[in-house]
């Protein structure tokens, strides 16, 4: 790059939010580099959900169809008691959601961080360098000096924006002296990945046991791979727990000897905490660098991709469009209740499965056992909240709220517009691209009384009304 720069936007982490936002950064243009310290992708069990919004940002990406190809659908999710009454159900988890995809799309995070990696080497303005650690760095008024520990020595790069996409233990939050907030659960589990030989003998939904002698998960994967996660009890040895012959043990009830083989396995405390800052000065922190959720709603890195939605097209404006430095103190107001609310929900689920007092297990069985009986449970997907402040027209209807992605057949709406934002009318209604998603678009703004809708690069709805006035308005807020 000329003017002294090495790149726009220097990545530290090459996990899945890392790259996710390197590609999303690279179709718009922006010259990025991402820094992995790690010579491969992290091999050990980690994501095996993601959701259609998370899909969408994966189509958005390049990689959607081969994640879909390796993953499979999840029909419901259910919480069972030790005795296997139903405390909760959530059903349908495998109907296309707003965000145009399945609803549960069970996956092997290795395969997916693949795709991605794959994806990310076709684009010429971005670069991935295994092997190079972030050492420290030094802002001034016009960007940043990262130092790197790569296999020739240190090297000093020069970005205009810094983001720590560095996962848990995050280099970059502990330079930017960030604290976190702690949401106080903190519970030990032992989660193994199987491959599977029969699948005729593995369940064909997502569960939990919710049994205070041992609480359980059970999900599919993708990949040919089925998981179990183990709770380790107050106590216990993990060590001894993690064992091949304890591992057999804990696999007996599933009769599945000979039907899978045990692959990996890993002991993990399951935690919920949120970075206080996700931005401060140049440098921005990303995915599990800024917040980590107990997996019990399969939302941890599906959280790291909203963030990467939400930062790509704000640092392409900012770096490749004039845009104001300015646009990116919207990235944590909008980002951070939708986060909280995610981990809100992880927490509830987690302190539902994890109580290995068998009184308070009875308890809690009868508690929910008369809610689910009064119709008090929910049983739909998970919805989270819009977004309330930041880049959108308050007060304008439907402003905030996620722009569904309809569907014909195999068509589908992203697919067929710009990457960017668009403003839709009434009258583009009539063009021949949007033919197929004319109805479902006609009665999106029917429902919000709207002439016209100006939806985020994000696909979230920038504001609704008249089209000289909302593109009026967009230049505002993103000039
Ligand atoms: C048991 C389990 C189950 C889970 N299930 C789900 C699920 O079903 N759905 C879901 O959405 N999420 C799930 N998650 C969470 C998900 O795996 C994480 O949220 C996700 O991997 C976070 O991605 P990330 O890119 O933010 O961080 P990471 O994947 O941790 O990547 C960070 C990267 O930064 C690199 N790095 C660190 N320090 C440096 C440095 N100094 N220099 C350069 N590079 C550095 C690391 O090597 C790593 O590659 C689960 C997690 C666990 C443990």
């Amino acid at each position: 790059m000329a003017d002294g720069f090495d790149c726009d936007v220097l990545i530290v982490g090459g996990g899945p939010t890392g790259v996710t936002l390197a590609l999303l950064l690279a179709r718009a243009g922006v010259a990025v580099m991402v820094a992995e310290k790690e010579a491969d992708i992290y091999p050990l069990p980690r994501a095996a959900h993601l959701d259609h919004e998370i899909l969408r940002i994966l189509q958005e990406a390049g990689v959607a169809d081969s994640v879909m190809a390796t993953s499979r659908r999840s029909a419901r999710y259910d919480f069972f008691t030790a005795d296997r009454q139903i405390l909760l159900r959530f059903e349908g988890t495998d109907r296309v959601g707003p965000g145009g995809w399945p609803g549960a799309n069970m996956i092997h995070q290795p395969s997916v961080e693949k795709a991605l990696r794959e994806e990310l080497a076709r684009w010429p303005c971005a670069t991935l360098k295994n092997c190079t650690e972030f050492v420290s760095f030094q802002e001034d008024v016009d960007g940043i000096s990262v130092i790197l520990s790569t296999p020739d020595g240190e090297q000093t790069v020069r970005t205009r924006y810094l983001v720590g996409a560095d996962g848990a233990r995050s280099p970059v939050r502990h330079a930017l002296e960030v604290g976190q907030h702690d949401l106080n659960f903190e519970e030990p589990w032992l989660v193994i990945d199987t491959i599977v030989q029969d699948y005729a003998r593995l369940p064909d939904v997502n569960i939990q046991i919710c049994d205070p002698a041992r609480p359980t998960t059970c999900v599919l994967m993708g990949e040919g791979r089925h998981r179990w996660e183990f709770m380790i009890l107050p106590g216990e040895d993990p060590y001894v727990v993690s064992s091949d012959s304890s591992i057999a043990e804990l696999l007996k009830p599933w009769d599945v000897e000979g039907a899978v083989t045990l692959e990996r396995k890993a002991v993990y405390t399951f935690r919920a905490r949120i970075a206080e800052q996700w931005r401060k000065g140049r440098v921005m922190l990303a995915g599990d660098a800024a917040h980590q959720t107990p997996p019990f709603a399969g939302q941890g890195m599906g959280s790291g991709l909203r963030d990467a939605a939400n930062l790509a097209w704000k640092l392409a404006a900012v770096t490749r469009g004039g845009a104001s430095d300015g646009l990116l103190d919207s990235y944590q107001p909008e980002r951070e209740p939708n986060l909280r609310a995610t981990i809100e929900m992880a927490v509830m689920m987690g302190r539902t499965v994890c109580i290995t007092d068998p009184a308070a297990a009875a308890m809690r069985d009868q508690q929910m056992l008369a809610a689910r009986a009064a119709g008090q449970a929910p049983d739909g997907p998970l919805e989270y909240p819009p977004i309330s402040e930041g880049i959108i027209l308050a007060g304008s209807p439907g402003a905030g709220s996620y722009f569904p992605q309809p569907c014909t057949g195999d068509a589908k709406l992203d697919d067929v517009l710009d990457a960017g934002h668009w403003l839709i009318t009434r009258a583009a209604l009539g063009e021949a691209t949007l033919a197929p998603f004319r109805d479902a678009i006609a009665t999106w703004l029917d429902r919000h009384g709207a002439e016209a809708v100006l939806v985020r690069p994000d696909r979230y709805v920038f504001g609704t009304g008249a089209a000289d006035e909302l593109a009026r308005a967009w230049a505002q807020a993103t000039a």
